[in-house]
């Protein structure tokens, strides 16, 4: 489920991203709106006046959508939690929060401001939907109607207690709020949702089976949903366990440096083979210039790895060079270390070592060996 998606803007300073799987969604509503809803509302409507009004109901449906989202962002924000995108997907979106909430509290707080959003939408929708005089062109009733309609759905639908949904978060933040321990609330709160999500799978493929279509999305919802429920679960049992870790324990020190002006050509004779590690950090005489690796030397065509020298092709992001103090939880969470696996680390007295994600695995497997991955990193 993790498609790139296609970013379109920004709103209230948050980048809003579209999954491209969204265009085959609108497309989808478009035509089953313009195919069969409107006209049987509305008999004897033109054909490009229904599929029209099925796409304006698809980017209403998409609106809504992102204010709901909107709502979490903005709750969040309030209470410290930056938001750094929001992704439409499918049935929904999702506000990717660049950390945790801090108190169970604020975690209800944005849990519910979401549906609070979706509720005042449904509302002011079914609310002119009545007002409407009789006299209205039922296209139009149509149009409000179905807005009330699915903005409903999308209420009931989030508020499933099925994390990550927003009904799971809430129910995380009850058990959070009771026990005090986040980590083992959302071992719950996932395992539950994990839950939810084989039972629409399996509803949804009966379904299916019998001849009911929307069993479909049900399906696919249910795969999202225990997809997103495993990787909130990881992500955070991977933070408990290693919060508070800092780098400069975790490191190859000291680590072996490559001379930034020699040939790449020399770099793979006088340092890959003989030594057999895969990066090395680059020094320019003392000053650091990155770390190379062998990826990055595979790159170079092998004719010209005589002539090109290792500073030419050094990676050389800054976001890559700690200090040994660094949080090994925050760096597990930059996406240059997720894509280089790899980050220079400073010691105090300018030495320099290195830490790969390979080691960082290795000791979660040892810490998850000695059972202290599931919950408590107290004695750690
Ligand atoms: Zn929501």
């Amino acid at each position: 489920m993790s498609l790139r998606s296609i970013r379109i803007g920004r709103l209230a300073g948050i980048p809003i991203g579209i999954q491209p799987l969204w265009f085959l969604i609108v497309a989808l509503i478009t035509w089953t709106l313009g195919a069969v809803y409107y006209p049987d509302q509305a008999p004897g409507i033109a054909v490009p006046l229904a599929y029209g009004l099925g796409l304006l109901s698809a980017l209403l449906l998409f609106a809504s959508i992102l204010l709901h989202e909107l709502g979490h962002a903005v709750v969040a924000r309030r209470h410290g939690v930056e938001i750094e995108e929001i992704d439409l997907w499918l049935l929904g979106g999702v506000a990717r929060m660049s950390g945790y909430p801090k108190a169970a509290k604020d975690e209800l707080r944005f849990a519910l401001a979401g549906p609070a959003v979706t509720l005042l939408i449904a509302a002011a929708f079914a609310a002119v939907a009545l007002a409407l005089p009789s006299s209205t062109p039922s296209a139009v009733t149509a149009v409000v109607f179905y807005q009330a309609f699915v903005n409903t759905t999308i209420l009931v639908f989030n508020l499933l207690p099925a994390f990550p949904l927003d009904g799971g978060r809430v129910m995380r933040a009850l058990i959070w709020s009771r026990n005090g321990d986040l980590a083992q609330a959302t071992k719950t709160a996932a395992a539950i949702g994990r839950g939810l999500g084989y039972g629409m799978i399996g509803v949804g493929v009966l379904a299916t089976l019998a001849g009911a279509l929307g069993g479909l999305w049900l399906a696919l919802i249910g795969l999202f949903v225990t997809a997103a429920a495993k990787a909130e679960e990881n992500g955070l049992l991977v933070r408990t366990a290693l919060g508070g870790r800092e780098a400069g324990k975790l490191m190859a020190f000291p680590a072996i440096t490559v001379p930034a002006k020699i040939s790449v050509s020399e770099a793979v004779a006088d340092y890959f083979v003989p030594h057999r590690f895969s990066a090395f950090p680059v020094l320019d005489g003392g000053r650091l210039v990155g770390l190379i690796d062998a990826s990055t030397v595979e790159r170079v065509p092998a004719p010209r790895r005589v002539s090109t020298s290792v500073e030419e092709i050094a990676i050389r992001e800054p976001s890559l060079v700690i200090d040994e103090g660094q949080d090994v939880a925050d760096l597990l969470e930059r996406p240059a270390f997720q894509r280089v696996g790899r980050a220079v680390v400073i010691a105090s007295d300018g030495r320099v070592g290195i830490l790969s994600i390979t080691d960082v695995n290795r000791v979660l497997r040892a810490l998850e060996l000695g059972g202290q991955l599931t919950a408590h990193p107290r004695s750690a």
